[in-house]
């Protein structure tokens, strides 16, 4: 299977903004887009000329680092979003937020996407009592995401769940760490996304 295989850090380095892709590293003073804010390499420094091109493409490249997804499927999200009625950008948006890793990662099972990916593959959860191990899949309103008991006592899952409290479940999601589990409420809005995303730049980029 295809994969991510340059450095974390690298990668919020090259965006020229933090990622939060290392999970509880990244709040600490060890960041290091902190350390050096700058883009990694000999002419990390270096000023470059930005065309509108560049601008549109590294924000698409920063949102499909965000939720960890490769270039083919972020485009088939978009292409989908482009067909659906609405605004394609916050529809795109509300794909990548409904990704069965990404709800993992909200609800405070997994301390970052990556890791919440990687859970889901291992098959740790179950999606309305079955089991799932497919991080792309799609939850819908009233889906339910859950713990069984003999998963329950994986280290990173007590971990994770203890960082929920510092990071906060967004309103369309309900989170029960007591039960290990959690539901959708309602479908995510663009609202309930707060990380800076010019999601326009990503739709002029494709439709050019
Ligand atoms: Fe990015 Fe800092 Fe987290 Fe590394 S530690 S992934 S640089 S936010």
């Amino acid at each position: 299977m295809a994969k991510y295989t340059e450095a974390k850090c690298r990668m919020c380095r090259r965006e020229g903004t933090k990622l939060f892709l290392k999970g509880d590293r990244c709040f600490t003073d060890k960041c290091a887009y902190d350390r050096r804010p700058y883009a990694p390499g000999q002419h990390g420094r270096a000023r470059k000329k930005t065309s509108d091109y560049a601008v549109q493409l590294r924000e698409k490249q920063k949102v499909r680092r965000v939720y960890g997804v490769l270039e083919k499927q972020f485009h088939g999200y978009f292409v989908k979003a482009d067909k659906a009625r609405g605004v394609t950008g916050a529809i795109l948006l509300s794909y990548l937020e409904r990704r069965l890793d990404n709800v993992v990662y909200r609800l405070g099972f997994a301390n970052s996407r990556n890791q919440a990916r990687q859970l889901v593959r291992h098959g740790i959860f179950t999606l309305n009592g079955r089991k799932v191990t497919i991080p792309s899949l799609q939850v819908r309103v009233g889906d339910e995401v859950a713990v069984p008991e003999k998963n329950r006592k994986i280290p990173v899952l007590a971990e994770a769940r203890e960082a929920i409290a510092r990071r906060g479940c967004p309103a369309w999601l309900e989170a029960d760490a007591a039960a290990f589990k959690g539901a959708v409420k309602a479908l995510p809005q663009r609202d309930d996304i707060q990380f800076p995303i010019n999601e326009h730049m990503i739709v002029e980029l494709y439709s050019k």
